[in-house]
């Protein structure tokens, strides 16, 4: 009775799904091109933004029984501050953490407590995907074959913002339709590396009105006890600095506080950084294509407003909900699949749009956006708080965020 499914790509959307199957009783492979991630750096100097787990994710992780290991394992999220003053105060549970750390705690989940039914091979690229025969290729780290796998019942496309199977559903499949925009969003993380004993690990710190730069903690080396401080500066373009001067010069005018909190050695590193483009959307006129399904950002790709991994997860939430209402005894497999990814996409493909179109009115290098946003935050109706609502949709906070009127329309 059991389909048979391949999940592409091990992050937040790939490893919920398999752990709630798993929980279940249905079993999954997942085929990660990256190492196990408890053997890899927690954090590298572009992606360790800090990421607060709030009420989307909350909905996830309450789906598959994991408060606790998240308690255990990461920093508690008690709020956001603003130059001190609290503008959210979160009191349902709630983390933050890097992409790492979150990684990290589903994969220990997957191997600990479901190995009999999670099959996780790591360092396995896919590629070379049939979309409707449900079959795909193979690269093994240090190996040159590819070797094929498949058919499946069902393939999970979580393979990340940068999919490969999302270009490849787009050629073989004409009613699967990509669009692409840039609104002129990029960042880079500043590594805060002295006098952060004063911040409170426990909030996102807003440290300036001027331009948002948002500093969180992540588990350092020694885990939550030993925090790591970063800050995202955002950009319109793909800034460079000439020198240490340079950046202490932007900083006096972006927001002088974040100099207490950074070595000079801290700010050469960062003048050297290459600035991410993250201003990317890519959006699907479906979130299926022959037997592929897609989750997380794979499904839809935005500019972070704090719920690409919240989203991720509660997509693979939306996406089990679907196979337990269709997968039933004496009800054709395939058909029970075809039913619950449509389903899934009906259900999903609204809260994708809904939060794309939050992200392109969110846009942290655009001063208006988020002089927009801290006005209405002080009066305590940010969309921010909305969108991190755990008993809203997506699609319930762009619905009262335009009700503010005109002040959203840009
Ligand atoms: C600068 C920046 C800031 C961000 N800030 C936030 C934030 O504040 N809050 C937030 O919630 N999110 C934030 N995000 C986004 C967040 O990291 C992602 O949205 C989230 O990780 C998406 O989860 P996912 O599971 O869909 O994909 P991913 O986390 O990207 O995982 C995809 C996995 O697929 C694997 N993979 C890729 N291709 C293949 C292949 N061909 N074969 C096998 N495996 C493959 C990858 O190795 C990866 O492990 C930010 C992202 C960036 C870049």
């Amino acid at each position: 009775m059991n389909p048979n499914i391949a999940i592409i790509g091990g992050g937040p959307a790939g490893l919920v799904l398999a752990i709630s199957l798993a929980r279940r009783g249905i079993p999954s492979v997942i085929f990660e091109a990256l190492d196990n991630p408890l053997n890899l750096e927690k954090y590298n100097p572009s992606r360790s933004y800090a990421i607060d787990i709030t009420g989307h994710g909350l909905k996830a992780i309450r789906y598959i029984d994991a408060i606790k290991d998240f308690d255990e394992k990461l920093i508690a999220f008690d709020g956001m501050k603003v130059n001190g003053k609290l503008v959210t105060d979160w009191q349902e549970p709630g983390w933050i953490a890097s992409r790492g750390d979150i990684v990290s705690v589903l994969t220990t989940i997957a191997l600990e407590k479901h190995s009999d039914l999670i099959d996780i091979r790591f360092q396995h690229r896919v590629e070379n995907i049939d979309v409707d025969a449900g079959t795909f290729d193979v690269q093994k780290e240090g190996e040159a074959a590819l070797v094929s796998f498949g058919p499946y019942d069902l393939v999970v496309g979580s393979d990340g913002g940068g999919s490969c199977l999302r270009e490849q559903a787009a050629e073989q499949e004409p009613a699967y339709q990509l669009t692409r925009e840039d609104i002129g969003f990029y960042f880079k993380m500043l590594a805060m590396d002295r006098n952060t004993g004063d911040l409170e690990q426990n909030f996102l710190q807003v440290l300036s009105k001027k331009l948002l730069m948002v500093a969180g903690a992540i588990n350092g080396p020694g885990g939550k006890e030993d925090p790591l401080w970063f800050s995202a500066v955002p950009y319109a373009n793909d800034h460079r600095y000439s020198s240490l001067e340079d950046v202490k010069k932007d900083m006096q005018k972006r927001c002088p506080a974040i100099l207490k909190y950074c070595s000079d050695e801290a700010l050469s590193a960062f003048a050297d950084l290459p600035a991410q483009n993250i201003g990317r959307i890519t959006s699907a006129s479906q979130l299926y294509a022959g037997k592929v399904v897609f989750l997380g950002d794979a499904a839809i790709s935005y500019p972070p407003i704090g719920q690409g991994i919240n989203g991720a997860m509660e997509s693979a939430k939306v996406l089990d909900e679907a196979m337990i209402r269709h997968i039933k005894p004496g009800v054709d497999m395939r058909v029970a699949i075809k039913r619950a990814v449509h389903d899934y996409n009906a259900a999903w493909l609204p809260e994708t749009k809904a939060v794309a179109w939050m992200g392109k009115r969110s846009n942290q290098s655009n001063r208006w956006h988020m002089i927009r946003g801290l006005i209405l935050a002080v009066l305590n109706i940010s969309a921010m708080d909305l969108i991190k609502s755990s008993t809203l949709s997506y699609s319930e906070a762009m619905r009262r965020t335009q009700k503010l009127g005109p002040v959203w329309w840009g």
